[in-house]
């Protein structure tokens, strides 16, 4: 079995610096590559601020601190990113177009023994490795959010991905201390084929008046039991990146049930897209989050 030593990820925003930072605690040599220097700081600046959260409740010692953020490198030039890699784990936005540009010059650019898997939350993993010349290396690695929290790593196949490809992933991941599931290719995977209509219907809901945002956030949080509210998930996950899935759900699917609220494309045309820019259907400019109305 292919033993990998280092890992490139793509993309240092929510994703992207967690999962060079579970990489990195894990002992592996990791690249973490965005497209401007303001974005690679940001995502360096998060793993730290993480890690000293980690130092403070005594979960981590300062030489660890020291040591795992020294194995991670920003790099902005996509070829020095990848020109050494085992594998390459890509976290950019949720775009296809975007996408298949990027894994075109990755396969251009990347040793030929090197592993290719995408963190995208709900786009074809055949159609990725299709523009690839080693479909048989190209495999779904979705995360949760926040990586160094969530236990679960769901590995998705695509049509050509070879078992020796799932069972290097399969080991990198119990390596990061992960659980994983193996699911065939399906738009959303497992996970989001049945989170995001959920997400999608407490957005309809507050739509139409049904509830406020925390009542509703409380309602399922209590009645479900789920440990956020589906309001205060929305947050977490981005506005724009549950918007890019719905729309390719409903592209995918041929079925209107996958449709966005008109709400929430109006909050992401507002460049309200949860927690990572302030505002969402909370307002985190204060102290405490606070609701909005609708
Ligand atoms: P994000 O917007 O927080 O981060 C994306 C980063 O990619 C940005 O910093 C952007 O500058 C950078 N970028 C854009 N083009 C790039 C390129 N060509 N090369 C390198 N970097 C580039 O988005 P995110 O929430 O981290 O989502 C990234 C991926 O992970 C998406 O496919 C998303 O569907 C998936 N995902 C998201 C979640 C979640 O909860 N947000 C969970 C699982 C999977």
């Amino acid at each position: 079995m292919l033993e990998i030593k280092k890992i490139t990820v793509l993309g240092a925003g929510l994703m992207g610096n967690g999962i060079a930072h579970v990489c990195a605690q894990a002992g592996y040599e990791v690249k973490m590559r965005d497209i401007e220097q303001k974005f690679v700081d940001k995502g360096l600046a998060t793993i730290k601020k993480n890690l000293e959260r980690g130092l403070k409740k005594g979960r981590i010692t300062q030489e660890e601190v020291d040591s795992i953020f020294g194995r991670i490198e920003g790099v902005l030039d996509l070829k020095e990113a990848v020109k050494d890699a085992d594998l390459v784990i890509e976290a950019i936005p949720e775009i296809v177009s975007l996408k298949l540009d990027n894994w075109k010059e990755v396969d251009e650019a990347a040793p030929g023994h090197c592993i290719l898997a995408s963190n995208t939350s709900s786009i074809s993993i055949t159609q990725m490795a299709a523009v690839t010349k080693r479909p048989e290396k190209f495999i779904g690695m979705h995360f949760f959010n926040p990586v160094p929290v969530m236990k679960l790593v769901e590995i998705i196949k695509g049509q050509a991905t070879d078992d020796s490809t799932v069972q290097v992933i399969e080991d990198v991941s119990k390596k990061i201390g992960k659980e994983t599931v193996l699911v065939n290719e399906a738009p959303g995977f497992a996970v989001n084929r049945v989170l995001i209509p959920a997400l999608l219907e407490a957005v309809f809901a507050i739509q139409e008046g049904v509830a406020t945002v925390e009542d509703m956030d409380t309602s399922i949080r209590l009645g479900l039991n789920w440990p956020m509210g589906p309001l205060t998930l929305l947050d977490f996950v981005g506005l724009d990146t549950t918007l890019h899935i719905s729309d390719y759900f409903v592209d995918e699917f041929k079925d209107s049930k996958y449709r966005a609220p008109t709400l929430l494309r109006k909050m992401v045309r507002a460049g309200w897209l949860g927690r990572k820019s302030g505002m969402g259907f909370y307002d985190y400019s204060g102290e405490k989050p606070k609701p909005n109305r609708f």
